[in-house]
């Protein structure tokens, strides 16, 4: 009974711990009477358990501003300190492979663009093992400060058993990916869907102030879309949450290599498709990529404008579907394709005529400037998350 008891309190610390250390970091730097308050539980229990965490070095304090005219006690203000743990991320997309190292706060310490993964997926674990190795000495950050690895990869990744279903290659399907790298890596590894490390990216470590609940709109070779709802990214009963890209747009609409139906968002807007449109209309022997599309959209070149608005177009409707579906606080969107003005104006365009019951006001919208580095960056921030604040 009493191991019992003991066995509770200490669960129950490492509970005040958790609550504590989200709080700071989404909030922070605040006092330990804000952090008393937003959690409601007392300033002693607070105290002791900051005690324990600026003792261990993970938070800092320092004196903040005085609210009051009088001159007397500054406020102690606790925050993390964003050096004192590390987190490599990888990116394996469909476009390249992307590694980095970051702080807690998201400051990148190092970056380096990898050789694509081998196939056979033992290969991959030794190769991904030594260059994670390499990473972190070339980053010259302490290797027991490292957190662990974090690992974005396209396809219908299941987080929570670090497995993939079915992803880059067919040969890593239902492979435990998660903990063959631990076993190679002696570091702790997570793995997610690339989109989904990207959303982690805007929410941790853009350094832009973000909202609890927002969807975050990712256009690239293929397109996804997960949510976030209420700081956690929901994954739904199979892990597949999220996934746009494969709901019927066009009923009559081209073949989706991906799911195999017709019409899907993705076989219309991606720039799988983008590019697959502008091949069957003006020649395939032509080196066209989306970058050469998007400069032949800025030099008005017709044929591949009336595509682009097209593309657009239906992603469009695929944002406003969202918006009067699930009413976000924010859709954020991640796509060259909108490097084009235009192609951001038809846009909104398209959702501000297709909202049920929102205001223009109320759909917000925000365009994110092209990253290649977003993917690793956030698998980083999804080290951090489960190691200090799930
Ligand atoms: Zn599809």
């Amino acid at each position: 009974m009493a191991r019992n008891k003991g066995a509770s309190l200490f669960n129950l610390k490492l509970l005040n711990q958790l609550q504590i250390r989200r709080v700071i970091y989404y909030n922070g730097p605040l006092t330990r009477q804000q952090i008393a308050n937003e959690l409601g539980v007392s300033l002693p229990t607070v105290t002791t358990n900051v005690a324990a965490m600026l003792a261990d070095g993970l938070l800092t304090e320092y004196e903040g501003e005085s609210t009051t005219s009088h001159a007397g006690r500054r406020p102690q203000l606790v925050d993390f300190n964003a050096d004192s743990r590390f987190a490599v991320g990888l990116e394996f997309g469909p476009y390249g492979a992307f590694a980095c190292v970051t702080n807690l706060r998201g400051r990148i310490l190092y970056k380096k663009e990898l050789s694509s993964p081998s196939k056979n997926y033992e290969r991959m674990l030794i190769d991904v093992s030594t260059q994670c190795q390499m990473i972190i000495r070339e980053s010259k950050v302490p290797p027991h400060q490292v957190l662990g690895i974090g690992v974005g990869l396209p396809g219908f990744i299941d987080s929570q058993r670090g497995t993939v279903r079915t992803g880059l290659y067919s040969s890593w399907a239902d492979r435990e990916l998660a903990a063959d790298l631990r076993r190679q890596t002696y570091l702790p590894v997570w793995i997610d869907n690339n989109a989904r490390m990207r959303t982690y990216w805007r929410e941790m470590f853009s350094g832009r102030d973000t909202p609890s609940t927002f969807v975050y709109l990712f256009v690239s070779k293929g397109i996804a879309c997960p949510l976030m709802i209420k700081n956690d990214i929901l994954a739904g009963k199979h892990a597949s949450a999220g996934e746009i890209g494969h709901t019927t747009i066009l009923p009559d609409g081209p073949i989706c290599p991906t799911c195999g139906r017709k019409g899907c968002l993705e076989s219309l807007s991606s720039e799988a498709a983008i590019l697959a449109q502008v091949q069957a209309t003006l020649g395939h022997d032509t080196t066209w990529d989306i970058q050469k599309v998007l400069m032949a959209q800025r030099q008005g070149n017709s044929t591949v404008c009336d595509i682009m608005k097209q593309a657009v177009g239906y992603l469009g409707l695929a944002a406003a579907n969202i918006f009067n579906f699930i009413s976000p606080n924010l859709l954020s969107i991640d796509g060259l394709i909108f490097e084009n003005e235009e192609n951001r104006k038809e846009l909104i365009e398209v959702v501000q005529s297709n909202l049920f019951g929102l205001s223009t006001e109320e759909a917000k919208i925000e365009f994110l400037p092209h990253n290649s580095y977003s993917g690793a960056s956030g698998a980083a921030a999804f080290v951090v998350r489960q190691s200090l604040l799930a």
